[in-house]
């Protein structure tokens, strides 16, 4: 089916701000409507960093695909929450250190889909699968066609939750969901995550989850210790879980951010 006819048969939603939209418009981007425009500018409002904080989130998702391709000889992602295809793509920072990788993309919001063609540019020695899917439909997201296709699960796999935690608000469904999809990967599996938190900028972090509140989109910000639980049981590797613009950065801008402008951790771990 064409991208462009999927899109005009799906419900957008475009009565609600969508948090693949609003990250969307702070990151440069066009595929956004008026409502996540205004949710994005409110926020930006009462938190001018927010376009530094998500553009770290973006690096992160960058330095952890090539840690996790080149360091860990990582060749399958599984990449929950998606978001709108942005350069460059998850499977083209793998697949530059490793043409075979394979990645499966996965996201609940229809916009991604009509947008999902993109994601399709694999190298030609690699592959790359599109599922949509919520998150917390464990079951039907592990057995889809396209990612049993595309992913061998006895194998190692990277499973990146970038930016998405924060859009389950009940701590233990996020706990138990991504428990769920690790229990379902063989050992030498690697989490790469990005968890919200207020704890850097708190009163400033609740007023943002108030305007996304306000412009019925969900943000859940944890603490450490609970940020820490999504890798209860795994092998945090070096520097363990830190604001993710101090997870191995690549330059010295990273270093130079104010702490107070970055509310996510960062961390990767490894399956035992
Ligand atoms: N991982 C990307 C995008 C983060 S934006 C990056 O780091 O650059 C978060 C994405 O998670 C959005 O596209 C949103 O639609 C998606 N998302 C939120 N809740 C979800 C759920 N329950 N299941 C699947 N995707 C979800």
């Amino acid at each position: 089916m064409a991208d462009e006819h999927r899109s005009a048969e799906v419900d957008l939603r475009t009565d609600r701000a969508h948090g693949a939209r609003i990250y969307d418009y702070i990151l440069g981007g066009k595929d956004n409507y008026a409502v996540d425009r205004a949710a994005a500018e409110a926020t930006l409002e009462v938190w001018p960093a927010l376009r530094v904080h998500m553009r770290a989130n973006r690096t992160f998702m960058h330095r952890a695909g090539r840690f996790l391709a080149r360091e860990c000889g990582i060749r399958q992602f599984l990449d929950i929450g998606t978001g709108i295809p942005t350069q460059p793509n998850l499977h083209e920072v793998v697949q530059e250190v490793a043409p075979d990788s394979r990645v499966v993309y996965t996201d609940n919001d229809p916009i991604v889909l009509a947008h999902a063609r993109a994601l399709m540019s694999s190298a030609s020695a690699g592959r790359t699968a599109y599922v949509e899917s919520d998150m917390r439909q464990v079951e039907s997201l592990l057995a889809a066609p396209e990612l049993r296709e595309t992913l061998d699960l006895d194998r190692p796999i990277g499973l990146m939750l970038i930016g998405i935690v924060h859009f389950i608000e009940d701590d233990d469904e996020a706990l138990a969901v991504s428990r769920r999809i690790v229990d379902a990967l063989p050992t030498g599996s690697y989490l790469a995550a990005t968890i919200g938190t207020d704890d850097f900028a708190p009163e400033t972090l609740a007023r943002v989850a108030d305007v996304y509140h306000e412009h019925g989109e969900t943000m859940r910000l944890r603490s450490a210790a609970q940020a820490a639980r999504f890798f209860d049981g795994l092998e945090l590797v070096e520097p363990g879980l830190v604001q993710m613009h101090r997870w191995r950065p690549d330059d010295d801008e990273h270093l130079s951010l104010d702490e107070a402008d970055i509310a996510m951790y960062g961390a990767i771990a490894r399956k035992p």
